[in-house]
């Protein structure tokens, strides 16, 4: 029995299968869909310009079986521009493979992110900012958000001075024994990434420094609640910044 199945969105993952095919992830508004790409290593192939990474594409898939393969496509946009700045590729990487990595279900919120992300790389927002609000919904949607409500030890809302993710958030000044204290400006920081809306996610630019520092920790943190996962981008954020 044959199913047919038209699909949008984006192409984060694609790992070659056997000689010429690919095995391909998409991000659409529905959650991710992995299919398969026949002959696509061949130079002829029809396909191949279909299941580039971060390409926005339309694309047929048929169902045989288990598994959808894909027939037809459309190149919505290409984005290739992104393969020309190291800075793109890797935040775009680091995000698919969290996405990957750290969530179960995958719902249109973070479409909305990676589409936000996309659009921040090609030039209308800061895309350390889009990264690293990525990362803290990633983290909420994974269950390891942080409480930057009130302090974690005694739920006061006053004198908060510290943050701490083994903790799960905030800690007041009576409760930080030992926590380093932090900067308003940090924790103000923290504070907004994990509270701010999706209407909202280009209204404040964080400056490098600080967004990579959080970046930083929130993938040790999330890394720690998921025993160590290899991520490849991970270790890539470390040497590069
Ligand atoms: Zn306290």
């Amino acid at each position: 029995m044959n199913d047919k199945l038209v699909v949008t969105g984006y192409i984060i993952k694609s790992v070659t299968y056997l000689e010429n095919d690919a095995i391909v992830t998409l991000l659409s508004a529905d959650g991710l869909l992995t299919f398969k790409a026949r002959g696509v290593k061949k130079i002829t192939s029809k396909l191949a310009r279909l299941i580039n990474l971060y390409s926005y594409v339309e694309l047929e898939l048929t169902k045989t079986g288990k598994h959808y393969i894909l027939t037809n496509g459309t190149v919505i946009s290409s984005n290739s521009q992104i393969y020309n700045s190291l800075d793109s590729m890797c935040l775009l990487g680091l995000i698919s493979e969290s996405i990957l990595t750290f969530l179960n279900e995958v719902d249109i919120s973070i479409f909305i992110l990676f589409n936000d992300l996309i659009k921040a790389i090609n030039g209308e927002f800061d895309p350390f900012t889009m990264t690293l609000i990525c990362l803290s919904k990633i983290s909420l949607k994974a269950g390891y958000g942080l409480n930057v409500d009130e302090c974690v030890k005694c739920y006061s809302k006053l004198k908060i001075v510290s943050n701490s993710f083994k903790l799960g958030g905030f800690i007041c000044l009576n409760c930080a024994n030992g926590e380093a204290l932090e900067s308003v400006e940090y924790l103000k920081t923290v504070r907004y990434v994990f509270k701010v809306d999706e209407e909202n996610y280009f209204h404040h630019v964080i400056s490098k420094k600080l967004s990579i520092r959080l970046i930083k920790e929130i993938l040790e943190h999330l890394s720690y609640c998921f025993d160590y996962p290899k991520l490849v981008f991970s270790d890539m954020i470390n040497n590069l910044y």
